[in-house]
């Protein structure tokens, strides 16, 4: 890595740019990041914030309709494109509203995997644009989808086992046939997915029919006269694909089982949903991306082999549909958070206290801080760790005491320091100090914000928003504040991350959590009660940016009530117990953070 841009070449999509230091939109006037956090700070936001960006979400959309039109044109592809958003990526309002706002023009429509997000789908979408349903479904969830296509939305069910079909012919009877949704089948590949959310495809995923299960499904639709009313097969093999090779495969399958349904009477067949799958680029190390291949080759792949096989089998080229969410949302957003505190920030050198007579060891450290220089650092610094570990062993022998080994810990990061301003080779040097990490600690809740780093281990890119024309020091371990262990980004030698020394009572310092727009925020955990962040949308126009809405954080009362608590009757429960004094100081606190507006 690069230590002085964070791996924005590889992951950065070129949305963001790097001048006078700071890191910038890379559209309009190139905002910096910091000046918005600014402003919003001068509005009261002082936490954690989500910030999201329209237009980007509006450049994925449109870079995925387009590589899909430059292929159709190159292979002379006849069958039509559509796309849909799959909801569960991420459904809440304020981006929703934007999406669809953005997905007018190109008919973008909207997939749905339970009832709750048909009904929000339902509201959203223009009639026009595609509804898919898919998830396991009980009657209602039926009956809403043909409710929505009595009321003129192009929707389709896709089936995820025979039983779900019984039902659909069941619910049928009840409808005129113009007032019955179109049917997709999912069916069970024998390619699967790979990476770690490949359980959607093959064999033995949790969805889709068996080839017998299809053909069976054919024969159901044809006795209860609905075989019009099949129109389209599904596969989704699996999340952040990072090979190309099963999609390749799964193209190949399922054009081929397309055909052969054709053949079998299936009239109205026309089109192939591909599902989700394409990753998104979160590394920061051009030497281990996360992903293989572009967009541009999944379109030509779709259309080559799809165009082979229906001229081969001698059928119309299928309709192709896409629900790629990670792709389309996952940039949109980035999560800014101040450092709080660096955890050895106060070891300075008047916190050094050397009694009268110190243990040879520490007078030796003593010694290799004040006589360090350029030409001895490296050894220097290895010469201080290895006493550093003595003295350790000692202390826990009981042979020094408390005193000691702060000035143990004191000299040796004082020693590090120096080191690392003055030694010739400061990757050497670097290198060295990977060992000792410097603790940021980031008013940020890891569950609310990261919860895939927490749960699977995915990596998100990092970055300071400011000092990058100075070259980051000191490695760095990341501290969120829950008090939960788990809530920590550890410094990794695989990935490391290197941060800035920063002075925070003169400056402050913020990071940027990136490509955490799709799933992060729909999995968040309220983990030690801590609230979904402040919220804001952020328009770029030519002329600069606008803070379009802003969204506070859920208030202590909000929360307490989302958990279920009385939260009044509990504030004044200990209210009414505090003598007048530390009643009036706590209601101040309460009120301080939106507790309660007044109580009596
Ligand atoms: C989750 C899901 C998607 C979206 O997958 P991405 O990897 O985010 O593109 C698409 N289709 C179905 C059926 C899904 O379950």
């Amino acid at each position: 890595m690069n230590s002085t841009n964070y791996g924005l070449e590889v992951w950065g999509n070129n949305d963001l740019v790097i001048e006078g230091g700071k890191l910038r939109l890379n559209a309009g006037k190139k905002t910096a990041i910091i000046d918005i956090v600014e402003d919003l700070r001068s509005q009261g936001i002082t936490g954690p914030c989500l910030l999201r960006f329209p237009h980007l979400l509006k450049k994925q959309i449109k870079t995925l309709y387009e590589a899909v039109e430059k292929a159709g044109k190159e292979y002379q592809y006849s069958g039509q494109f559509k796309a849909v958003f799959p909801l569960k990526v991420n459904q809440y309002p304020t981006f929703l509203e934007e999406l669809t706002k953005i997905g007018k023009t190109y008919n973008y429509g909207l997939e749905a995997g339970s009832k709750a997000e048909l009904i929000v789908a339902i509201a959203h979408n223009k009639k026009t644009s595609p509804i898919i349903v898919n998830g396991f479904k009980d009657k209602d969830f039926i009956v809403l989808a043909f409710l929505a296509k009595k009321n003129g939305h192009d929707i389709t069910i896709t089936i995820e086992g025979l039983g779900e079909l019984n039902k659909i012919i069941e619910v049928a009877q009840r409808f005129d046939t113009k007032e019955i949704p179109n049917i997709g089948i999912r069916i069970r590949l024998h390619t699967s997915g790979v990476g770690i959310w490949a359980k959607s495809g093959g064999m033995d995923s949790k969805f889709g029919l068996t080839s017998t299960e299809v053909v069976q499904a054919l024969k159901k639709l044809k006795n209860a006269g609905l075989t019009e009313k099949f129109t389209m097969i599904h596969f989704h093999i699996g999340s952040q694909l990072a090979d190309i090779t099963p999609l390749k495969k799964a193209i190949r399958e399922s054009g081929n089982i397309y055909a052969e349904l054709i053949k079998m009477g299936a009239n109205n067949l026309h089109a192939i949903n591909l599902g989700g799958g394409f990753a998104v680029e979160y590394s920061t190390n051009a030497d281990k991306p996360s992903k293989t291949y572009s967009l541009q080759e999944v379109a030509n792949d779709v259309c080559f082999l799809l165009k082979t096989i229906s001229n081969d089998k001698g059928v119309k080229e299928p309709d192709v549909y896409s629900e790629s969410g990670r792709f389309i949302c996952a940039n949109h957003a980035c999560l800014v958070a101040p450092v709080l505190e660096l955890f050895s920030n106060e070891y300075t050198q008047e916190a050094l206290e050397l009694k009268e007579q110190n243990p040879p060891l520490i007078e030796e450290l003593h010694e290799l801080y004040q006589s360090l220089n350029e030409k001895n650092a490296i050894e220097y610094l290895h010469d201080s760790l290895d006493h550093m570990e003595s003295l350790l062993t000692l202390f826990d022998l009981g042979y020094i005491d408390l005193k000691d080994r702060s000035n143990t810990e004191i000299l040796v990061h004082l020693i590090i320091k120096k080191a690392l301003k003055t030694a010739r080779n400061l990757t050497k040097a670097h290198a060295i100090t990977q060992r000792i990490q410097e603790r940021y600690l980031i008013n940020f809740s890891l569950f609310q914000s990261l919860p895939d780093y927490w749960g699977l281990g995915q990596e998100f890119p990092i970055m300071p928003l400011t000092h990058l024309d100075k070259k980051p020091s000191r490695s760095a371990s990341l501290w969120d504040i829950t008090c939960d262990s788990d809530g920590e980004i550890k410094y990794s030698s695989q990935n490391p991350l290197f941060l800035h020394d920063v002075d925070l009572t003169q400056e402050s310092y913020y990071l940027g959590f990136f490509l955490v727009g799709a799933y992060q925020e729909v999995l968040a955990m309220a983990h030690n009660l801590f609230s979904r962040p402040n919220e804001a949308i952020i328009d770029i126009h030519q002329s600069g940016y606008k803070i379009k809405k802003l969204i506070s954080s859920d208030s202590l009362r909000e929360i307490l009530i989302d958990f279920d608590y009385e939260a009044d009757l509990l504030i004044k429960k200990i209210a009414n117990e505090l003598d007048d004094e530390a009643k009036k100081m706590f209601i101040a606190i309460t009120e301080r953070n939106g507790y309660l507006k007044s109580i009596s």
